[in-house]
């Protein structure tokens, strides 16, 4: 992509040579080692619009290795025709050309590539990739084994940084998902006072780890409305499903008391840790999700709340760009990450990026987070995107008068580095 501006070049060739914060990725090992030139197409998150584009049969036929490529090309076909000028089917088309050396797709193009198939299961390929894409860390959110982190023996992929996964410790159901908690500090949890230490005991051992934040993805199967319930309605819960280790709190209603209740207690660790809180709001991966849950207004009430708890709202809450900015101008506790969002929807994130400098403070913008698990050379990918659309979006405004060339190469080191180096205090 380019901009139309005179100093889009200029700006362009700056954000190049800038290192940039990877605010938000999956890569718990590194990998992975292709097998099939299919897999290099659909890889990410291109699959959803493939299947948007197609239909659930096809994209289990296109990802089935055992059929030769000539067999499963015309399907590919039909769909790439329908879906390929997406944000997605950007991220490909970049590998196509930077890891293949091919500009177009078809079924010779499969023919080639599968006899260079990349292996990026080697850290130091792993490195080098991320090293061209200048990304200097990468917060990750990777569900590891919670005993490697207190023992302090988790090895993470290059330039990780570790998050606190949350969701699966306010979202406990059951008695054994309650022990599954408790076994990690070695203890047998029978009341809600004594889950809430082991809690607060295993975030205390991913910081001292070198946990940077907490993350939530809750968005993807509850509200982000939580509301806020007594302890004794959230302790009913709880001591319903524990008398009986067969019982299941109910989805959504069952289970919603403690649910909120323990996000609540887990918004006063944070505060007490002083660790941010990255939460999931918008877009979900995959398709046929209910995107009405995840608005990032629907935390309204939790932001208010906990003042001193310094949330960073993930994915430009997408598509509701207009509620993101109305709580990045008003909530001193409330940061923008355009993590995934580069890539949902560049033109959405060129459009919010312009309309963010002019509402919301620059210093409280993270500009770009990959969201792959593996895939570097997609992470490199989406990061020459991100820079694409600051650098569009800041070009744009020098254009328009709005601020001069130096102060917007200011703005985009500060969305690309500067801001989520101070937020998270990476030290860089
Ligand atoms: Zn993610």
């Amino acid at each position: 992509m380019k901009g139309n501006a005179k100093c889009y070049a200029d700006l362009r060739a700056y954000c190049e040579t800038l290192p940039i914060v990877d605010c938000h990725d999956h890569s718990g090992e590194c990998g992975p080692k292709y097998e099939d030139p299919i897999q290099v197409i659909l890889n990410g998150y291109f699959p959803s619009d493939i299947q948007s584009a197609s239909s659930d049969a096809a994209i289990i036929a296109l990802q089935d290795k055992e059929r030769s490529l000539e067999d499963r090309w015309p399907i590919l076909e039909r769909a790439w025709k329908r879906t390929c000028h997406t944000g997605y089917a950007q991220v490909t088309r970049r590998v196509l050309k930077k890891f293949y050396d091919e500009d177009t797709l078809t079924l010779e193009t499969l023919y080639r590539i599968r006899e260079k198939l990349l292996d990026l299961t080697d850290p130091e390929t792993f490195d080098h990739i991320l090293a061209e894409a200048n990304i200097a860390a990468r917060i990750l959110d990777i569900w590891p084994d919670t005993r490697k982190v207190l023992d302090g023996s988790l090895e993470l992929t290059p330039r990780g940084r570790l998050a606190i996964s949350l969701p699966g410790f306010h979202a406990v159901r059951n008695y054994e998902e309650v022990q599954g908690v408790g076994r990690v500090v070695k203890r047998v949890i029978t009341s809600l006072d004594e889950y809430l230490a082991a809690c607060r005991e295993i975030f205390e051992g991913h910081k001292r780890y070198g946990a940077v934040t907490f993350k939530d993805q809750s968005a993807y199967s509850r509200s982000l409305a939580y509301g806020n319930p007594t302890r004794a309605e959230a302790e009913a819960v709880f001591n319903w499903f524990m008398e009986d280790p067969r019982r299941s709190a109910s989805y959504p209603d069952g289970v919603k008391p403690l649910d909120d209740y323990l996000f609540h207690e887990f918004m006063r660790m944070a505060r007490d840790l002083d660790l941010p809180v990255q939460i999931h709001t918008g877009h979900m991966a995959g398709i046929r999700n209910d995107i009405a849950k995840t608005n990032a207004v629907g935390l309204t009430k939790v932001i208010e709340l906990h003042q001193e708890v310094r949330f960073d709202l993930f994915h430009a809450n997408w598509p509701y760009g207009g509620e993101l900015i109305y709580l990045g101008k008003n909530y001193p506790n409330v940061s923008l990450d355009f993590c995934w969002a580069n890539i949902i929807d560049p033109i959405y994130c060129q459009n919010l990026f312009k309309q963010a400098l002019s509402a919301v403070p620059h210093g409280k913008i993270h500009g770009y987070g990959s969201d792959f698990g593996g895939s570097v050379e997609r992470a490199w990918a989406h990061a020459q995107i991100a820079r694409d659309n600051i650098a569009i979006a800041l070009s744009d405004l020098v254009e328009l008068d709005y601020l001069s060339l130096d102060e917007a190469k200011e703005v985009a080191h500060a969305w690309l580095f500067g801001n989520a180096n101070e937020f998270f205090r990476l030290g860089l």
